[in-house]
């Protein structure tokens, strides 16, 4: 991620609902103090003891750890919203976005005016590894298909696991024509080491061009209807 995009995505989870936790909070403290403070000295008599604006540098003084301890909170509050964020963004198994977070994404990137597609990958007989070398190896298998994939797309696109051993690409103001030929290599056999097992996968993929007007359901319905298509025409 860009440094940029990073400081961005660090600051909305800074809403304006915490900004207001955070000013209440500091008012809060400081009228506490000062308020407390002021009434003590006027208590023992010692309030003419000096100008005005020194009993209030004072009690801001004073104030300062819980001003510390308000702060820390709220840091903490934007560290755990910004971990749940993540993770409700993310699939565990693999790393990569989920199908919601990609749904919502794609929405936001995609340009009507653009040539954006929408690709699907589903790997082929998956349920044979499974079988053959156990649910285990069936995992990291997923997670290495995942980093091969991360490995083709560009800063660009956007690659999510969609459910079970499906994976969808957007790709970004590209054509058929160039996605294509590099589909097709991604698709085809690939060896992958899980430990001492090494097993091919290859992957039935469907792409659809994203048309103007077209709903994101849409166009991943065509992307869906191709790959069945993929399916069906036969498997590596
Ligand atoms: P096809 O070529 O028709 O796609 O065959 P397939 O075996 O890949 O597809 P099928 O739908 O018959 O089986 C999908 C398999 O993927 C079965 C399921 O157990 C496995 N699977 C789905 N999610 C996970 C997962 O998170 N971990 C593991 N290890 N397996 C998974
Ligand atoms: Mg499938
Ligand atoms: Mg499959």
């Amino acid at each position: 991620m860009l440094p940029r995009v990073r400081i961005l995505t660090a600051l909305s989870v800074f809403t304006p609902r915490t900004f207001r936790h955070l000013v209440i909070s500091f008012l809060f403290w400081q009228v506490m103090f000062a308020g407390v403070y002021t009434a003590l000295l006027e208590v023992f008599g010692l309030l003419e003891l000096a100008p005005m604006w020194i009993h209030l540098t004072v009690s801001f003084l004073l104030c300062a750890p819980f001003l510390s301890l308000t702060l820390l909170l709220v840091s903490e509050h934007l560290h755990l919203s910004r971990k749940f964020r993540n993770l409700s963004e993310m699939d565990a198994l693999t790393g990569l976005r989920n199908r919601r977070s990609f749904a919502n994404e794609a929405r936001r990137r995609h340009d009507p005016d653009g040539r954006d597609l929408m690709i699907l990958l589903d790997i082929d007989h998956f349920k044979a590894v499974n079988d053959t070398y156990g649910h285990d190896k069936g995992d990291i298998c997923l997670k290495e298909v995942a980093r091969f994939l991360e490995g083709w797309i560009r800063p660009e696109d956007i690659l999510c696991r969609y459910g079970g051993e499906e994976f969808a690409v957007f790709l970004q103001n590209t054509s058929a024509r160039y996605a294509m030929p590099i589909a097709r290599t991604v698709s085809a056999g690939h060896h992958f080491d899980l430990g001492e097992v090494r097993v091919n996968v290859s992957f039935s993929m469907g792409l659809a061009q994203w048309d103007r007007g077209q709903s994101f359901e849409e166009v991943l319905k065509e992307a869906d209807t191709a790959l069945y298509q993929c399916k069906r025409d036969g498997r590596a």
